[in-house]
């Protein structure tokens, strides 16, 4: 090796090193970036948001919010429009940066150093309010390709499924209420059906923390009992964070026990069981008396 190349390649390296040791969610070794450490679950917290404040031109879309959703909870959020229930989810999943504050997954990342595409990769799915599924695959495929984007798969992006690949894509149709429907064109589902075929690819990656922007909108009656029965189905196995302005299927997945959060103008106005939210003068002033 010329000496050049010895000093080039030191110099890569050494920048690596760099960039990982400030990046604090990400390792080095041997040089080489191996993606950010697995989250550290052990003392129960899922997602911690501390005094974080994000403002637009000025304006405080979240004003110092702060909650901590435990590991394998089910936690509602509700607040009126503007409340700045989208933008938290943003700033959960880099989309937004913000000016103050601190966001934790599990006690040891730092979601705040880490790129958006890395905070999908250590199990952080979130689930926006319109269907993106791939219309012209069909459900299968779709299904199949959500579970090759793994980053332990991407190898065999194009080779044959394994038996437990099949077995896996086979039991999230069941989950999904799409098991007749696996052969069909993604586009030719129903609106509820493709929010479930874009939650089960979502699960395909076996998400820790999964964030879910107003689901049921659009949804029959029956769809959206299907879906509260599918969270409640996922709780414990997973978090699930819950943004939804229907109140009766805040009432099916909380029922009467779960905590449920009441955002307004970017902080926390209320925390409790649904009917002590309701009973409590201020929410009912700025949001469910309107
Ligand atoms: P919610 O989801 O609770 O309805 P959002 O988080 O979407 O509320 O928005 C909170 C506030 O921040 C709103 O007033 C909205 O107009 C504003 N906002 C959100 N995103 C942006 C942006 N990219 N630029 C400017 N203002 C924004
Ligand atoms: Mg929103």
């Amino acid at each position: 090796m010329t000496p050049e190349l010895f000093e080039r390649g030191a110099r890569i390296r050494r920048e690596h090193e760099e960039r990982a040791a400030s990046s604090g969610g990400r390792e080095a070794s041997r040089g080489r970036v191996v993606g950010p450490r697995a989250p550290d679950f052990a003392h129960g917290v899922a997602l911690y948001v501390d005094d974080v404040t994000v403002s637009f031109d000025g304006f405080k879309a979240l004003d110092a919010l702060s909650l901590a959703i435990d590991v394998g909870e089910l936690r509602c959020i509700v607040g009126p429009n503007g409340a700045g229930k989208t933008t938290m989810m943003d700033v959960i999943t880099g989309k937004t940066r913000p000016e103050a504050g601190r966001v934790h997954f599990g006690s040891n990342i730092d979601l705040l150093r880490l790129a958006e595409s890395d905070i999908a990769q250590i199990g952080i799915g979130r689930k926006f309010q319109k269907p993106t599924v791939y219309e012209r695959l069909t459900v299968f495929e779709n299904l199949e390709l959500a579970l090759k984007a793994d980053r332990s798969a991407r190898a065999s992006l194009f080779s044959r499924l394994s038996g437990e690949q099949l077995d896996r894509i086979g039991a999230m149709l069941v989950l999904v209420h799409l098991v007749r429907d696996a052969q069909r064109p993604a586009g030719l589902l129903s609106h509820g059906q493709k929010q479930w075929l874009e939650i089960g690819m979502l699960l395909m990656q076996d998400p820790a923390l999964l964030l879910l922007d107003e689901p049921v909108a659009g949804m029959t009656d029956e769809e959206t009992e299907r879906t509260a029965e599918l969270f409640l189905s996922l709780e414990g196995h997973h978090s699930l964070v819950v943004v939804e302005h229907d109140m009766h299927f805040i009432e099916q997945l909380t029922q009467g026990r779960r905590k449920v959060t009441v955002l307004h103008e970017g902080r926390v106005l209320a925390e409790g069981t649904l009917a002590e939210v309701q009973a409590n003068e201020q929410v009912v002033e700025v949001y469910l008396g309107r």
